[in-house]
């Protein structure tokens, strides 16, 4: 993800946070996985799981409505994925009210994507894998399936939250 500068980095990683602590007080006693359901509710967003018409949709999201919608087709960790990168929009991109958000642009976790996909992605990914956490993880296990597991987040998004973070 390449195409975002440090200071936008930084900045996405702090607006996570700060929706984490307003969620759980205390970031330190959280165990992951992170209970992104926990997160609608506080922010009184509606989940829709099911099917689009189309067949390369993940997500979508629709800011009038507080709704975020997902595809019940996707595996249980990119549903959360997808979920954790409209709530990306929902905090960081006041100007966006509604995206559909496609399947290529999930897998694409290493910068081709436009700029507020990639801000919506590295949102999902600091929401998913708090740093202080993914730290902790990775000293005791080295190992990424089993964050991938712990975490309850594809290996690929831990793969390139561990690249982003410099420590693969
Ligand atoms: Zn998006």
């Amino acid at each position: 993800m390449a195409i975002l500068s440090k200071d936008q980095i930084l900045s996405i990683e702090s607006s996570a946070q700060d929706v984490l602590l307003s969620v759980f007080d205390n970031l330190d006693s959280v165990q992951p996985p992170i209970d992104i359901f926990k997160i609608l509710k506080k922010y009184n967003l509606k989940l829709q799981v099911g099917r689009f018409k189309e067949e390369n949709i993940a997500g979508a999201y629709k800011r009038l409505d507080n709704t975020i919608f997902v595809n019940s087709d996707d595996p249980y960790p990119r549903q959360v994925f997808t979920i954790a990168h409209e709530l990306g929009h929902h905090f960081l991109h006041n100007d966006k009210n509604e995206e559909v958000f496609l399947r290529t642009a999930l897998t694409k976790l290493d910068g081709q994507n436009s700029p507020q996909e990639s801000e919506a992605n590295w949102f999902a990914a600091s929401l998913l894998m708090p740093k202080k956490l993914i730290l902790k993880y990775w000293e005791l296990t080295h190992d990424v399936e089993k964050i991938s597991a712990i975490f309850g987040v594809s290996p690929t998004a831990v793969y390139f939250r561990l690249k982003n973070l410099q420590l693969l």
